[in-house]
């Protein structure tokens, strides 16, 4: 029987945009297992935030998914939905993009919920912090108490319910269960005087409280997938640490399954069972964190590594040189050269996206590669020609082919008639922030 709770097949978002299509994700597989804490890593632009937002189903104008099924496992909803949506359904598993919108809403905050990058902007500044916990509660109250009618989770909270709570004040919209559970989830999060605090404001809160406060929040509606996009970028280097444990006590506590988008290696390290590395809105390789971190393919994924901050020092460095093993960051930093690519889908061509990057790019890698088995767990795949075939210098590209190509392309497109010019690449270079935490 499977433990899937989560299967995303050829999901592919994409934004409509003056200066064309982009192409932000594209054609992209996921499976999620129940209890499991999947990373997502890679730079900023590389589609990690908008995949998390297509499956919670958070893609806004002028984006849309364009293809693609989201497969999601709840033995309830296949029930409520399989008489009007019989194509949505396949056994205990719903097509979350084959269902009416009212249904997928139904789900948010209750099947899945959202721990977003900056809290100081996704609280409502003009309510308690209190407040806004009790009315997640209170939507799981409500769902919970007709679990087979998600016609009834979001009629019972409607605009028109919160308009009559605001004009009858005898009619309260949030129980006073919500509100003494609002409270025990401050507390579990760890806030001090979680009573008074609830009757705080945003504002009087700090970065770290904050962000709790918005964990307690998505932690409400005792969702089965919790999406953390980002949970630490906005803290320093304590508070991260102290949130972090936090997610890691709660998860294993409640066993709830975490999709972790992150930029940072050093937090997959800690948190994730498996990985995605993202490139240019695909995933390039993903398998277990040995795959990724020992047996890695993919030279995006090598760079990665090798730009994490050394936290071993020289011994522990040399020792790793004399045992022969691939890099995971240490001594001089290396970044990556260049930049993610544009993903506007005019400019994207046909080949490998991370070609003018990669230090081993060949003639083999001008056709854009498919997805490949890795050399490590059953797990492990790698969009890469070098997972079926050595690097060779005969037929390495030179290094200067994708600067005249892509002006060649440029030159072009501004002067059809026009003649070709030479011009050399420019080198800009980009890290990705790692601490090189130790793996769990
Ligand atoms: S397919 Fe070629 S260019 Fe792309 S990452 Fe692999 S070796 Fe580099």
């Amino acid at each position: 029987m499977t433990t899937d709770i989560l299967r995303v097949d050829g999901l592919s978002t994409r934004f409509f945009t003056e200066q064309g299509q982009v192409n932000a994700v594209s054609d992209l597989d996921l499976r999620i297992e129940r209890g499991e804490v999947f990373g997502i890593v890679g730079e900023s632009g590389s589609g990690k935030s908008v995949t998390a937002r297509s499956v919670i189903d958070l893609i806004e104008s002028p984006g849309r998914i364009t293809d693609g099924e989201i497969w999601f496992n709840d033995d309830g909803l296949a029930e409520a939905v399989a008489d009007d949506h019989p194509e949505a359904v396949d056994g205990s598993f719903v097509n979350l993009l084959e269902v009416p919108e009212r249904v997928r809403r139904s789900l948010r905050g209750t099947s899945f919920s959202m721990i977003f990058q900056d809290p100081e902007s996704s609280f409502n500044p003009s309510l308690t912090v209190g407040e806004q916990i009790a009315e997640a509660v209170e939507v799981q109250r409500r769902a919970s108490a007709n679990p087979r009618s998600t016609r009834a989770k979001t009629r019972e909270y409607s605009l028109g319910s919160l308009v009559l709570s605001t004009v009858l004040p005898s009619r309260k919209y949030v129980s006073e269960a919500s509100r003494e559970r609002a409270i025990e989830l401050l507390e579990l999060v760890g806030i001090p005087d979680p009573v008074e605090r609830a009757d705080e404001y945003p504002h009087e809160y700090s970065g770290g409280m904050l962000q709790r406060a918005m964990i307690a929040q998505a932690l409400a509606g005792e969702p089965d997938v919790l999406v953390a996009d980002e949970p630490t970028t906005a803290l320093d280097v304590t508070i991260q640490a102290q949130v972090l444990d936090l997610l890691d006590d709660l998860q294993e506590e409640t066993g709830m399954t975490i999709l972790l988008i992150t930029h940072n290696l050093g937090v997959v390290a800690r948190m994730c069972d498996r990985v995605g590395v993202m490139y240019a809105g695909e995933i390039v390789e993903r398998g277990t964190l040995e795959d990724v971190f020992d047996d890695h393919v993919h030279p995006y994924t090598e760079g990665l590594l090798g730009s994490i901050p050394d936290l071993e020092g020289p011994t522990a460095r040399r020792a790793a040189d004399d045992r022969a093993e691939k890099p995971r960051g240490g001594g001089r930093l290396e970044p990556i050269p260049g930049n993610v690519p544009s993903l506007l889908d005019r400019e994207m061509g046909d080949r490998c996206y991370f070609a003018d990057r990669c230090p081993k790019a060949m003639e083999d890698c001008l056709s854009h590669p498919p997805e490949y088995d890795g050399a490590g767990s059953e797990e492990h795949e790698v969009r890469c020609v070098l997972a079926t075939r050595e690097y060779t210098e005969a037929r390495a590209l030179p290094t200067d082919y994708f600067g005249k190509a892509d002006r060649a392309a440029a030159d072009k497109h501004a002067d059809p008639d026009g003649t070709e010019t030479d011009v050399q690449p420019e080198r800009a270079e980009s890290t990705v922030e790692g601490t090189g935490g130790e793996r769990r």
